[in-house]
């Protein structure tokens, strides 16, 4: 019976899908269901943004604007001890797939070519198999992670499934590539590349200059003066008359190239931040941050305008903590996510502390900061139960819903760990927390390991949230660092997480 379903299946051309998904919400309890806004930026720090998510307001929460965030983080809640990973791709599945990037092995980011791993080369190590090919929805691709998508799994249950922006699961070539593979059923611009060659429409973002720094389906903006930001906004609003138009609940992955390198003044606002007196590369990317804002708040006020603001969730987050390496970034290197330590790329929290903020019918509350630390693939489960999405996942999910912390119910596991693992050398020097690093956070404590040299650390992040005051030798908390220790070890073990191999 299923199999002729299949079948069936097989013969219904795209255009019939489309007419058929269109037609649930006619059936009723379909168009209650919330709308969800993944607002996902890249490459942006834990001080990106006059939202202050520390404690006390900081020099960056000072100088950066934008106001569109702290309005949402006043609609909503804001979580200060949200982690993504170190880099892009391992963050962008295991936001698709619900799992760790121990347990999917896409632990660096994915070259846009097939078989083409992403590791530099190293005097001590051999690259760990790693599944550099990224994530893929099908079976039987070498170095792959498969995984029933997010996506998918919304499409399946009547969802309009929507990505606008950089995607980044997978290398070109394979399926998981391209978003209609992955459960989307539009895209606009979202390929195996990582960053755009330009962000400015008059350069055609870069799309004619090299061979894959690009973006797809933006065509009508070539030669105008826009920036990517602007560009890829308009079509993201654009996508979502079609659903509120048919009273369809709709998913819109919109995942601005934004603040990824190469930085360049958004010049809207880049003036402004000459004349507060940043630096050249500096007041570029505050331009960068201010345009990605602006964004948000042209969503906000589109929703509204629509009249689904309020039964639309909005979850903003950052796939990895800022970039902090000279010349991309000016001033000093490993300063730019201050108090945090270092940036992206490193195991340290400037590398994978990230700003989240959700707004949406069910959270209770509102203006609440939530301490609870929780993670990237948290968002699958999550984005599940708001939809009350159902169906087969073939993956194990290691992310836990936090729609119980959005209604104010700390039914959060408590004794719950949250694993980091960066087995592969990202960049050439290991900087200050790069390469062969894993890391693990339960409650107030952090154990790093560096795999090079198979030295320990272990922070209390309540009092230190810097990582200076290494408390592996303190014998107060033999307990704990013994606890850790084999935690990590047991878990990674358990997920068969990649690992190099000594030379
Ligand atoms: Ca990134």
């Amino acid at each position: 019976m299923m199999s002729t379903k299949r079948k069936e299946m097989n013969r219904i051309t795209l255009r019939d899908f489309l007419i058929g998904v269109c037609c649930i919400p006619l059936l009723g309890q379909a168009q209650q269901r919330p709308n969800v806004i993944v607002f996902m930026v890249d490459d942006m720090g834990w001080q990106d943004t006059s939202y202050p998510f520390y404690k006390e307001v900081t020099a960056f929460n000072t100088y950066y604007e934008t106001p569109h965030m702290v309005q949402l983080a006043k609609e909503g809640v804001a979580f200060t001890d949200a982690y993504a990973t170190p880099v892009c791709t391992p963050s962008r599945a295991s936001l698709m797939s619900g799992m760790n990037a121990s347990r999917h092995g896409i632990t660096n980011w994915t070259s846009p070519f097939k078989d083409r791993p992403t590791d530099a080369a190293d005097l001590t190590f051999n690259r760990p198999e790693w599944n550099y090919n990224g994530l893929s929805p099908v079976k039987n691709i070498n170095n792959t992670a498969v995984a029933t998508t997010l996506p998918q799994l919304l499409k399946d249950n009547g969802y309009f499934t929507i990505h606008v922006g950089k995607a980044h699961w997978a290398s070109a070539g394979t399926p998981g590539s391209n978003p209609y593979s992955m459960g989307f059923v539009v895209n606009v611009s979202g390929t195996s590349t990582g960053r755009p060659a330009s962000y400015h429409g008059r350069d055609n973002f870069g799309r004619l200059t090299t061979d894959y720094h690009g973006t797809e389906n933006l065509q009508e903006y070539f030669g105008q003066d826009i920036f990517l930001t602007e560009a890829i906004t308009q079509e993201a609003l654009k996508t979502l008359d079609f659903p509120i138009a048919q009273k369809q609940p709709f998913f819109l992955n919109l995942c601005h190239y934004a603040l990824h390198d190469p930085l360049m003044p958004d010049p809207r606002f880049y003036q402004k931040y000459v004349d507060k007196g940043l630096s050249e590369q500096e007041a570029k990317y505050a331009s960068m941050i201010e345009g990605m804002d602006k964004s948000l708040g042209d969503v906000m006020t589109y929703l509204d305008k629509k009249g689904v603001a309020n039964n639309t969730y909005i979850i903003f987050i950052s796939d990895n903590g800022g970039l902090t390496l000279p010349p991309s970034r000016g001033g000093k290197a490993y300063t730019h996510n201050k108090p945090l330590r270092s940036g992206k790329g490193s195991i340290y929290e400037g590398g994978i502390r990230v700003p989240l903020i959700i707004k949406g019918p069910h959270v209770q509350q509102v203006g609440r900061r939530v301490g609870e630390p929780v993670i990237i693939e948290d968002l699958f489960p999550t984005i599940l139960e708001m939809t009350q999405t159902t169906g087969e996942i073939q993956q194990i999910v290691d992310g836990e819903s936090m729609v119980p912390l959005l209604k104010n119910r700390k039914t959060v596991d408590q004794n719950r760990s949250l694993i980091f693992h960066i087995p592969n050398k990202w960049t050439a020097n290991d900087g200050d927390g790069f390469n062969f690093r894993s890391a693990i956070r339960k409650g107030d404590f952090k154990l790093v390991k560096n795999i090079r040299d198979q030295s320990l650390e272990l922070y209390h992040l309540a009092d230190d949230i810097g990582e200076r005051n290494n408390l592996i030798d303190n014998r107060k908390y033999n307990k704990i660092k013994q606890e850790l220790i084999s935690e990590l070890e047991d878990i990674l073990t358990n997920n068969s997480a990649p690992m190099p191999v000594r030379k």
